[in-house]
């Protein structure tokens, strides 16, 4: 089992660990119910924030995130290829080790369940934030996926479509997408612009319709 393996093993062993942590812990009531949900409905506004940010402001000249947020958009499908440990590996190395704590110190009662669940929600979400876009861009997803996707659960792919659309500027969240209608409406890019680049005078790099013709031109040529 090679390092990548390890890591993404451990944290479903974790993850699964957690829920059986927080369900002797909470109970299934309205409040607890509430905050999973308004934490679900949180972590998809800030997966709408940052991929709009790697899309539009990050270096994609260097390798990491940006470069490939960037590279998705040439290359849509080739997540769906893409073995789901290596996926998931660079959320689960980094949040692995802080969920696992977050569970200790919730069992000795250092830290109240309600939080507990809050920040396990919030960590679980980064970690599967890209499993779940991953599955928006499968032909064919399995049953359980599929229901998922249909009921809302879950990011579904005619509403992730619309992203890979030019010019790119709708629907970045990416975990369950309720916050893209209201995040489009009030026009939350150019919000974003104007904190990032009037603001704090950060250049923004791409508008992806300028990456995405020039990409489209070479393969012509190269044809
Ligand atoms: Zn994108
Ligand atoms: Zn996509």
């Amino acid at each position: 089992m090679n390092i990548q393996s390890g890591v993404v093993y451990a944290w479903f062993v974790l993850f699964g660990m957690g829920v059986v942590v927080l369900a002797m812990l909470l109970d299934l009531d309205a409040r607890n119910l509430s905050i999973f949900f308004a934490t679900y409905l949180l972590a998809d506004a800030g997966s709408y924030l940052f991929h709009y940010i790697v899309d539009h402001y990050g270096n994609a000249a260097r390798q990491g995130i940006v470069r490939e947020f960037q590279n998705h958009h040439a290359q849509p499908g080739y997540i769906a290829q893409r073995p789901l440990v290596e996926v998931i590996y660079p959320a689960a190395k980094i949040i692995t080790l802080p969920v696992l704590v977050v569970l200790l110190l919730a069992l000795a009662g250092w830290i109240p369940g309600a939080w507990a669940l809050f920040l396990f929600t919030l960590g679980s979400c980064w970690v599967f934030t890209q499993v779940f876009h991953r599955w928006a861009h499968l032909r064919r997803p399995g049953r359980l996926v599929s229901l998922l996707q249909r009921t809302g659960l879950i990011l579904g792919s005619t509403a992730h479509d619309r992203h890979h659309e030019s010019p790119f500027m709708t629907d970045f969240a990416v975990i369950n997408g309720w916050t893209n209608p209201l995040f489009d409406a009030i026009g939350m890019p150019g919000l974003v612009d104007i904190v990032l680049e009037k603001g704090l005078g950060i250049e923004k790099r791409s508008t992806l319709v300028a990456d995405m013709a020039a990409m489209q031109l070479e393969n012509r040529q190269s044809v």
